[in-house]
């Protein structure tokens, strides 16, 4: 299990980087990136997927 960031919503504000528990989102090709590979959507660490929480743009993360 884990999120996408679509990249032609997001406008690379960087406010999702700092609270992802696992370091799973990183800058890449001028927006911001989700590694598939680590993220948990947050499971075992808090209720709501921390990056989706504070994201302001719509259809911007959804599932991989
Ligand atoms: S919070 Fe949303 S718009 Fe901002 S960098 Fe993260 S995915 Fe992109
Ligand atoms: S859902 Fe959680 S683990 Fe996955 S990228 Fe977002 S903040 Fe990180």
């Amino acid at each position: 299990m884990a999120l996408q960031i679509m990249r032609d919503a997001c406008t690379a504000c960087g406010d999702c980087e700092p609270l992802c528990p696992t370091g799973s989102i990183a800058p890449a090709k001028g927006v911001y990136r989700i590694d598939t590979a680590t993220c948990t959507e947050c499971e075992g660490d808090f209720d709501l997927p921390q990056c989706l929480d504070a994201c302001l743009q719509d259809d911007c993360i959804v599932p991989a």
